[in-house]
């Protein structure tokens, strides 16, 4: 039997306050509320400690966003503005501090990691990865990994990071950050940007400059299923994985590619997010003593959601060292 290993959940409850208008609108405080009981209800919840985020600080949110912007989305949620920048962004008085509180929750979490946790995931929202510097894009207002990875290099002096983010969309504000950076991969498996939003995450995109080789985007295209992912991890993303060798892994962690999920139109079972969770803690247990950090992103079919996150959590809490990730680089 394997030993289950601690997990410690950053969550808040003022994440729930993010209203987005009712209606149609996907992001909802549901979302949060049926995970959080799912993994309480799953044999994992005496492995689960639960603990609040504080709100990012303002010196870290501008390792990333522009003061202007930061103005101005604190001022559309406090005067009363229903959206930001696109009616896609909906917000609500509480929603400038929902997202210092998710943006600050990546903080909070490295600051556990630098001390003896190894498993951290961040249940917060409103989520991040398609924020920009000074652009609220796709439900996203502050970006949670980016202003994570600059938290880790400049709080902890951990310099070279791994970004992987299998949400079913490209994370174009983690690649705009860092597409220039060498110390920063960004590793996206995605659905193809020609039928996907944002429209970003060509496989053609893979960083400028100094950082030239440390974006790697992985297109799949509409259905594409587990096996395809699995021959992705194999044959692309283990070995740049290999060559840039991170010392530490925040995992974009999005459930929207599940086949139940209307949010895109890839095919991936519930099954599959465990094996993203033997992945990520064998690549936590090679390069970074164990210590990973995952923070929600999307996810929008509420039982596939809270099934697929439990399964990852499962999988990570209950890898061993000796375990080899599930890969078949033949089929
Ligand atoms: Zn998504």
């Amino acid at each position: 039997m394997p030993v289950s290993r601690p997990i410690t959940i950053v969550t808040h409850p003022h994440c729930l306050a993010h209203d987005t208008g009712g209606g149609e609108h996907p992001e909802t405080p549901k979302r949060l509320t049926s995970l959080l009981a799912k993994l309480q209800a799953s044999p994992l919840k005496d492995t689960l400690t639960i603990v609040e985020p504080r709100k990012a600080e303002r010196r870290w949110l501008t390792t990333f966003h522009d003061e202007h912007y930061l103005f101005r989305l604190e001022e559309c949620a406090l005067s009363g503005k229903n959206h930001i920048d696109h009616q896609d962004n909906q917000l609500c008085f509480d929603s400038y501090e929902a997202a210092l509180l998710s943006a600050g929750s990546g903080l909070t979490g490295i600051d556990l990691l630098e001390g003896n946790e190894n498993l951290v995931f961040c249940a917060v929202r409103p989520p991040g990865h398609h924020a920009e510097s000074n652009l609220a894009l796709g439900f996203c207002f502050l970006n949670n990994c980016v202003l994570a990875a600059r938290y880790w290099q400049q709080q902890y002096g951990r310099r070279k990071i791994l970004i992987i983010d299998w949400d079913a969309h490209h994370g174009n504000g983690i690649q705009s950050a860092f597409e220039e950076d060498p110390d920063v991969m960004y590793i996206s498996l995605h659905e193809h940007p020609t039928f996907s939003f944002p429209g970003s995450g060509y496989a053609e995109e893979s960083g400028t400059g100094a950082g030239r080789g440390t974006t790697l985007n992985i297109p799949m295209p509409p259905g594409a299923d587990d096996q395809m992912v699995l021959n992705a991890f194999a044959k692309k993303i283990e070995p740049a994985l290999a060559a840039f060798a991170p010392e530490r892994i925040i995992v974009a962690a999005g459930f929207d590619g599940h086949r139940n999920d209307d949010m895109s139109g890839l095919a991936y079972s519930t099954e599959l997010y465990g094996k993203f969770g033997k992945y990520m803690a064998a690549w936590a247990e090679r390069f970074c003593q164990g210590k990973l950090l995952s923070i929600l992103e999307g996810g929008y079919h509420l039982e596939s959601l809270s099934d697929s996150a439990t399964t990852y959590l499962t999988a990570l809490s209950n890898h061993s060292s000796e375990e080899q990730p599930c890969s078949s680089p033949n089929t």
